[in-house]
């Protein structure tokens, strides 16, 4: 199983997930960009998996459906289009030898869904839109501080091991939050220079992995919801 990372839009990220000959994507945002990967490595699209419904992941989905016969999956959120195969926590899904486990992780938005590939062949891969980024987590925008605590706390007890592919590029301006709240922790400055490297020579900072992340995301190393939902308010106004 290859996983193929698609930066498009301003600084979403969309991902193809591939055997042989078939293909999956989560978050499509742009049909054109897909299509054109699909295209070039010969592949057949079977499942677009959704982590929300925002326009930012799901805009390329109504054209995919028109050109190929992929299912749509993803929580029973009318806000979807087209589809075709709901998902509720602990839903699995067969795909190519590998298989895909919905998580219901809310809090951006209020009908999340966090998929985590296990395949004999590579380290699981979790794919979780916008509810966790490298060193952040996303914005409250349809539901509470609570929900969201609940969700970074089933992410964060996977396997440390797990890999974590999210939905946007927010890693440098986050690490850049992190220092802000705490300037004397070697991990977030350390973990910023790094990233920087990373972007400077054009490369993604995805994925990261739960250690990681438990080690340098300041809202996974949160010790209570209060704790969690102070820090959420001044990422807001950072
Ligand atoms: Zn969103
Ligand atoms: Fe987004």
């Amino acid at each position: 199983m290859k996983i193929v990372v698609l930066p498009l839009l301003a600084d979403n990220y969309t991902y193809l997930l591939h055997t042989e000959t078939e293909a999956a994507v989560v978050d499509p945002a742009d049909a054109d960009v897909v299509q054109r990967e699909l295209e070039r490595r010969s592949l057949t699209l079977t499942h677009m998996l959704i982590t929300h419904a925002h326009h930012d992941h799901v805009g390329g989905v109504p054209s995919l459906k028109r050109h190929t016969a992929a299912a749509v999956v993803g929580a029973p959120d009318d806000r979807i289009p087209g589809l075709d195969h709901p998902v509720r926590e602990g839903s699995v899904l067969a795909f190519g030898g590998a298989s895909f486990t919905a998580l219901m992780t809310p809090g951006h938005g209020a009908h999340d869904v966090s998929y985590l590939l296990q395949t004999p062949d590579r380290q699981d891969a979790l794919f979780c839109g916008d509810t966790l980024f490298v060193s952040g987590c996303g914005r409250l925008l349809e539901s509470d501080a609570e929900t969201m605590w609940a969700s970074l706390k089933k992410l964060a007890a996977l396997p440390d091991d797990t890999e974590l592919y999210c939905g946007h590029e927010y890693t440098e301006e986050n690490l850049e939050f992190a220092v802000s709240e705490c300037p004397d922790d070697p991990v977030y400055q350390k973990r910023l220079i790094a990233v920087r490297e990373r972007l400077r020579e054009g490369l993604p900072s995805v994925p990261s992995n739960i250690g990681l992340e438990k080690k340098a995301n300041p809202f996974l190393r949160c010790e209570s919801l209060v704790e969690f939902a102070d820090l959420r308010k001044r990422k807001d106004r950072f």
